[in-house]
């Protein structure tokens, strides 16, 4: 991928802080996705990695600079106009609502388009018929995607599925919008090495299927970062301390220094 010449990035963020009190979760921050590419974030607990995506989602309002998606700011705009726009997100801790079937979970995650109001399903009833139908048909599709038995039981409770389908569930509901940027905040979480290789080929799939998607994941496991990125960025106290290749990422002294070490250590007494 030439990096001379690029058109204008689909997201891009400058000089982006955010300060809770007197600490600095992001410091300072640039960083610029283009479109089609998997970044991968990566950095120690509490280097402001979910910040980013707090931010950049509207969750969070910055203390400083700014993030603009296609050149234009998202400033003031709150969670669902920035989702309207095109980007999407999973959380780091899970947000399904186990008791309702995947069909209920996927329209939450669709409420942008199909929250017309009272009146409108009301009275007419007919084109929310149609509508809802079409959404039936759209979350097979999605679902097919990631797995077959998913799609076959579309109204069976999340809580009859194991995490990794929980896992695709939520990625499947953040991908129903059509969104031009999706963020994973560290998808293998709480899953075995054979659940995390299968989830990723699933998101490798996506990437290949939804055509031009743009993905910035999150995630500590260093071989779903080789596997999966075209580029790293790491972070450490809200600031960016490298911006390359995966090769060259574990090999840089900073790098090994601020996460390599601490996170293996960790991993290793956990
Ligand atoms: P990471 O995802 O890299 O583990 P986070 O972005 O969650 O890190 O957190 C970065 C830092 O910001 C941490 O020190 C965390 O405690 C702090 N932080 C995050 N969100 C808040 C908040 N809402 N209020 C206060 N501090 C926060
Ligand atoms: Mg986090």
């Amino acid at each position: 991928m030439s990096s001379i010449a690029e058109p204008t990035p689909l997201l891009s963020c400058r000089d982006l802080s955010m300060h809770f009190g007197g600490l600095a979760a992001l410091d300072r921050l640039d960083l610029d996705v283009h479109q089609g590419e998997v970044l991968g974030l990566v950095g120690p607990n509490g280097s402001g990695k979910t910040t980013i995506f707090n931010v950049i989602t509207g969750i969070y309002r910055p203390t400083g600079g700014s993030v603009a998606m296609e050149g234009r700011s998202l400033q003031r705009m709150g969670p669902q106009a920035i989702n309207r726009r095109g980007i999407a997100r999973t959380f780091q801790r899970s947000r399904l609502c186990l008791e309702l079937s995947i069909f209920d979970n996927l329209m939450i995650g669709d409420h942008n388009r199909l929250n017309h109001g009272l009146f409108f399903n009301l009275f007419r009833r007919r084109r929310f018929e149609e509508e809802l139908t079409a959404h039936v048909q759209r979350s097979k599709e999605i679902l097919e995607t990631f797995s077959k038995p998913l799609a076959e039981n579309l109204f069976q409770p999340v809580s009859s599925f194991p995490m990794i389908d929980r896992r695709r569930i939520e990625i499947c509901r953040a991908l129903i919008g059509g969104p031009r940027l999706l963020l994973l905040d560290e998808p293998s979480a709480g899953m075995t090495h054979e659940e995390t290789r299968q989830l990723m080929d699933d998101i490798l799939d996506v990437a290949s299927r939804e055509q031009g998607i743009t993905i910035i994941i999150i995630e500590h496991e260093m071989n779903v970062i080789r596997r999966i990125t075209d580029r790293c960025v790491v972070l450490n106290f809200g600031q960016k301390i490298f911006e390359g290749g995966y090769n060259e990422m574990v090999n840089h002294p900073d790098v090994q220094a601020a996460y390599l070490g601490g996170t293996e250590s960790n991993e290793e007494a956990a």
